[in-house]
């Protein structure tokens, strides 16, 4: 038996590995579990190219919870590592084999889906395990070998007598962390982190139901049998080509990844580039709900399979943190500030990537079923107002496809709207003035009246509205939004002639003194004879400007849906 001093600069690293390396310690399994991986598919490429003569076969990771023992163990049938191996891999803190083995392996490396890139992650087991074993034999002929270590920088390293190729990680788990020797708890990690790796993770076992035997009884009991229970789907959806897919697939895979999610997703955008960066996934608009617990499902970040996060904001634009589904990039760095993501180059060009495919999946619904998209229109207007407002770019697209409804259940794109209205609603300058009611119900009466004068009333109920329309106002020449109770009416051309009160003169003096008496508000007019209709003999009217002010600073500064900051206008 040999010992030796793991060589590291800082004497007590462990301590600070504990402390500082990660804040979230349950990740030290996906760590482990992504070097088990790693080890699996680096075999499996050595095999195809010759180099390693050995059976691949099906291999397995086997997760193990020895609660007595205080023990988890983590075995793979993997490459394997050698004495001279282990030395100078794990003995040598913070020298990441992985990039050792991308280098010499370059292109070929990147396609066996190698993971790495997580800096320290087989110490991460220290923030958790007070000693560590690697009980381990390669696949070239060499002695197996035992590495353990109890936390300081002392090691000692021993043959061993495992016979089968791979490894075994066995951590003792120290006692402020024996959450982990929960099964429950192990569960949940896996099914965070590994739910899609690509190689089949076994957690124990489970009692599967076979068919009845040809004659059984009615009362027979169905044959059971024990199976591995593997926790993952090592091919995900995003993994596939889209021509393998069907829509099915697509929703049955929404549902693997939300399993709470009744709703069916409204449609789907498959992500697939590699260059110049590399990223795949699949975004899906959601169907709106008031279910909250719902609507905690985010879109999830993965690095070759390997969740990371459910936060991502800062790589996909504020707008689109709305949808759901996966994206998968090992470009994005990890363990970085948010600031840093934002300002990284190859994060911009994700984010305006992702930007345009989704632009370019609404407007091919938009150009090839219509009637589908509109039918949409109310789940997935609040993403597409909200990201006119935010990305200039997604402004320009979105121009062609954004809908503005009447309050006919008609609908309108900006051109349309703008060739519908132009002869019947200028106002004396020759400016289109845009109708709209917010509430259909409780603006019924001037939506009336403005119909039976012949104009059309657009139905804009989305509560950013009316940010959106200040900035169509500004982008747009000549355009004017007036919601149907402001004071614009009367200011439009076409006025009917045959707009008479039904009211006698000394009727309508005394119906004024006495509304001035109630209404002593001076933002507000009274108006008799804008109107005729049965419904209401008089209006009551806001200057449009007065009101979208009051609105906008009700709205303005609090952000929607804590989306933060509305875009300066
Ligand atoms: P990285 O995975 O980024 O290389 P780690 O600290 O996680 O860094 O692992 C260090 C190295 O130890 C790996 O690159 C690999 O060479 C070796 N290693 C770790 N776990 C295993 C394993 N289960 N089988 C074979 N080699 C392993
Ligand atoms: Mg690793």
């Amino acid at each position: 038996m040999a010992t030796g001093k793991i060589n590291v600069s800082v004497d007590n690293i462990f301590p600070l590995i504990k402390k500082f390396l990660y804040s979230d310690h349950e990740i030290f399994l996906r760590e482990l579990i992504s070097n088990a991986t790693d080890a699996t598919l680096k075999l499996k490429h050595l095999s195809s190219i010759g180099e390693a003569k050995v059976e691949y076969g099906n291999p397995l990771i086997e997760i193990k919870v020895d609660k007595e023992g205080k023990k988890l163990h983590i075995i793979d049938q993997g490459l394997g590592m050698t004495e001279e191996e282990i030395k100078k891999y794990i003995n040598e803190v913070a020298f990441s084999g992985a990039e050792e083995f991308l280098d010499k392996y370059k292109d070929a490396g990147k396609d066996a889906g190698i993971i790495g890139h997580f800096g320290l992650g087989f110490y991460s087991a220290f923030m958790v395990a007070d000693k560590v074993e690697i009980i381990t034999k390669s696949f070239k002929d060499e002695p197996a070998v035992h590495w353990s270590c109890d936390g300081s920088p002392e090691f000692s390293i021993e043959k061993s007598e495992k016979e089968d190729r791979g490894t075994e990680i066995v951590l003792h788990i120290a006692d402020d962390s024996t959450e982990f020797l929960e099964e429950g708890r192990i569960t949940e990690l896996l099914t965070k982190y590994n739910k899609f790796m690509p190689i089949p993770i076994k957690f124990g076992t489970k009692t599967e139901t076979l068919p009845k035997p040809e004659g059984a009884k009615e009362e027979d009991p169905a044959p059971t049998q024990e199976v591995d229970n593997i926790i993952n789907n090592p091919t995900p959806a995003w993994t596939k080509q889209p021509a393998d897919l069907k829509d099915e697939d697509y929703n049955s895979f929404y549902r693997e990844l939300y399993p709470m999610q009744f709703e069916e997703p409204l449609f789907h955008i498959h992500l697939n580039v590699d260059y110049p960066f590399n990223l795949t996934g699949i975004l899906y608009f959601p169907k709106l709900t008031n279910d909250l617990s719902v609507q905690r499902d985010k879109i999830q970040l993965y690095q070759n399979q390997v969740f990371v996060t459910d936060n991502v904001e800062g790589i996909v634009p504020e707008f689109l943190t709305m949808l759901r589904g996966v994206i998968d990039s090992p470009d994005i760095p990890l363990n970085v500030s948010r600031s840093y993501l934002q300002a990284d180059g190859a994060v911009k060009k994700i984010s305006s990537y992702i930007t345009r495919k989704v632009a370019d999946k609404l407007s091919s619904l938009f150009k090839n079923n219509r009637e589908e998209f509109e039918s949409k229109w109310n789940d997935i207007k609040i993403v597409i107002e909200y990201g006119m407002l935010s990305e200039e770019k997604f402004f320009e697209k979105a121009d062609k496809f954004a809908l503005f409804p009447t309050v006919d259940g008609k609908f309108y794109t900006f051109d349309e709207m703008k060739e519908a209205l132009k002869d019947k609603q200028t106002d004396k300058d020759d400016k289109l003035v845009v109708l709209y009611a917010s509430d259909k119900e409780a603006q019924h009466s001037y939506i009336e009246a403005a119909k039976n004068k012949g104009y059309e009333v657009l139905l804009m109920d989305s509560p950013i509205i009316s940010h959106l329309m200040q900035k169509l106002e500004t982008s747009k020449e000549n355009i004017s939004f007036a919601r149907v109770d402001a004071d614009h009416l009367d200011n439009l051309i076409k006025k009917d002639e045959a707009q008479i009160s039904k009211l006698s003169d000394e009727e309508k003096e005394s119906l004024k003194t006495k509304l001035e008496e109630v209404i002593t508000d001076k933002g507000y007019t009274i108006q008799l004879e804008a109107m005729d209709s049965d419904s209401a003999p008089f209006i009551i009217t806001e200057p449009e400007f007065m009101r979208r002010m009051k609105e906008m600073q009700q709205s303005g500064g609090g952000g929607m849906f804590g989306m933060g900051n509305m875009p300066e206008m």
